[in-house]
């Protein structure tokens, strides 16, 4: 999976300069879609990719994956603010949350490493799999702008598993297809243990594994009975496991809490 914690420490206090680079490297700006030009909320904007990123820029727009769930998000929260979400290239920078400009920067560039990621491990178009990983990253990078926008007291580590768990709560609410997209997320930190170095002291995210192991572990715990094979083939230890029923009832309860006061309708 593609470094995108590591953007976003660096946003923190260099996003200004990082964006900019981005942009100048992925090209001009096209117009916001329609509809989505102003206002509040989730915003798309689309960029032109850089010439080896076009397969995944047409990708992601033809199958709208950022969209939808920005209008899931949309949907489920009102904002008076605008966030944008700016797919463009960004050079392997990583997928980050800027909370100086609000914007949420997807990259094409992450989408062409996810879809190798999948296909190094035999799956091939890998196109379910390369969705869900954009859908988890928007949903991720969301959970980032909204603990800015209500000005939560988290930060560092505390921030990064609370954003992992506000996109398995989005994924969750979905239903089987979401189910699927959170196991595929699981499966992707899984994968990049085993081919990336782990050991960047800059990355406030959780470990891989650990991710993996969470991600695992609040799908087991949202259905025991659906997900029995994650303990049977050992994906989930049998110990973490009967915590797990809690550990994610606590997380979902937290962040029900926490968006109380932007729910349109209630979480399911
Ligand atoms: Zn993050």
């Amino acid at each position: 999976m593609a470094p995108r914690g590591i953007r976003h420490i660096l946003g923190a206090g260099l996003s200004a300069t990082l964006l900019l680079s981005c942009t100048t490297n992925g090209g001009d700006r096209r117009a916001p879609e329609p509809g989505r030009s102003t206002g509040s909320g989730f915003t798309m904007h689309y960029e032109e990719p850089t010439q080896a990123d076009r397969p995944s820029a047409s990708f992601l727009r033809d199958r709208t994956t950022a969209a939808t769930a920005a209008h899931v998000l949309n949907t489920l929260l009102t904002l008076n603010q605008q966030i944008t979400v700016a797919s463009r290239s960004c050079n392997g920078e990583g997928s980050a949350y800027d909370p100086q400009t609000r914007t949420i920067e997807l990259c094409y560039d992450d989408t062409t490493e996810d879809r190798a990621l999948f296909r190094n491990a035999g799956r091939h178009p890998a196109d379910d799999e390369t969705a869900a990983i954009a859908t988890e990253t928007l949903y991720h990078e969301a959970g980032h702008a909204l603990i800015d926008l209500l000005d939560l007291p988290l930060a560092n580590r505390q921030e990064e598993d609370a954003a992992d768990q506000f996109a398995a709560l989005m994924l969750l609410r979905t239903g089987p297809t979401g189910e699927r997209q959170l196991r595929t997320a699981a499966e992707a930190y899984e994968l990049t243990t085993a081919t990336e170095d782990q050991t960047d002291s800059r990355d406030e995210h959780s470990p891989n594994p650990v991710r993996a192991a969470n991600h695992f572990c609040y799908l087991y715990g949202a259905d025991p009975d659906h997900n029995k094979d994650l303990t049977t083939t050992g994906r989930l230890p049998s110990a973490r496991a009967t915590t797990c029923p809690q550990e994610w009832a606590a997380a979902r309860t937290a962040w029900t809490t926490r968006l109380q006061p932007l729910l349109r309708e209630q979480l399911e």
